[in-house]
């Protein structure tokens, strides 16, 4: 309330008034720290991008954390409170985040949802489906780094020249190992490029490199792989010639073991499908994460 509103309140606004005055002619305080930027992230690989190009001093937390399964999440009063004190929410987007719609309805939060993945043409499968994955082709997350940046100079436009300025450092070395990745891979003969993993999490990545993944379970992890899913993998692997296997941070290695068993094909290491590693391992940022898998995958395949 200014001091115009004040006064045509009335009398009803002395008290205010007398109270304004006093204060200007205290000392004047040291003005209070403006409080950080609240931002939080959907999934740990979010997070990771938001720290990247937020403004400085902003705190970012991550709903599901390093390691975990964003697809079978489900969110804790906890969680539910701190996304209601956010202000500014950041999710992928493509039906990744099935449970954030009711989550944000519930929380009461009433601020920006802003969608990395925005405007971004995703592949198409059956049932009206898409596959939300598209962090795992370096050239759409430099999509993802556009839109997040722009969604940050929109709710926060006086540091508009900062988001700006670690936007462009980002997307420069967002494209400097893409680059990269197309070399090591590209490396490898295009018919020993064929590699399974536990779900259906790198087609988009096999789109941008020209590798074909194969995986008993489908874009989510919602249900368990059948019988016949894994038997006709495990024929498949003899019938193609399949590389190797690849086990993911986010799933039970052990159904991966046993295929690889069976189909008489080795291990060539883990994958970082939709989650980071915890700080310490091989894929605590997501650039990291793109590195790691992309060198393991070469490395195998080149056999
Ligand atoms: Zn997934």
């Amino acid at each position: 309330m200014n001091r115009r509103q004040i006064l045509q309140f009335g009398s009803a606004a002395l008290p205010a008034l007398h109270a304004l005055t006093a204060r200007a002619q205290a000392p004047a305080p040291a003005p209070a720290p403006a409080p950080a930027p609240r931002i939080v992230a959907s999934f740990s690989i979010l997070a990771d991008m938001a720290q990247e190009l937020a403004p400085a001093g902003a705190q970012v937390t991550s709903l599901v954390g390093p390691d975990a399964d964003a697809h079978v999440y489900e969110p804790s009063p906890a969680d539910g409170r701190r996304l209601a004190r956010a202000d500014l929410v950041l999710i992928n987007g493509l039906g990744f985040e099935g449970w954030i719609e009711r989550m944000v309805k519930v929380s009461g939060y009433r601020g920006t949802v802003a969608v990395a993945s925005s405007g971004l043409q995703p592949r198409a499968g059956g049932h009206h489906n898409v596959d939300p994955h598209a962090w795992q082709d370096l050239a759409l997350a430099r999509r993802y780094a556009v839109n997040i940046s722009a969604a940050f100079a929109e709710r926060w436009p006086q540091q508009r020249d900062e988001i700006a300025r670690r936007n462009a450092d980002y997307v420069a070395r967002i494209d400097s190992l893409d680059r990269q990745v197309h070399d090591w891979l590209g490396a490898v003969p295009r018919a020993q490029r064929r590699v399974i993993t536990s779900h259906d999490a790198f087609g988009y990545f096999g789109a941008a490199y020209g590798v074909d993944f194969l995986a008993p379970q489908g874009w989510n992890t919602h249900s368990e792989p059948s019988a016949a899913a894994v038997a006709r993998l495990i024929r498949q692997i003899k019938k193609d010639g399949v590389r190797a296997i690849f086990i993911e941070n986010i799933s039970d290695r052990r159904l991966v073991e046993r295929i690889a068993d069976e189909g008489g094909v080795r291990i060539g290491g883990t994958l970082y499908s939709d989650a980071l590693s915890k700080p310490g391992g091989p894929a605590p940022t997501y650039l990291s994460m793109m590195e790691h898998n992309a060198r393991i995958l070469a490395a195998a395949l080149q056999g």
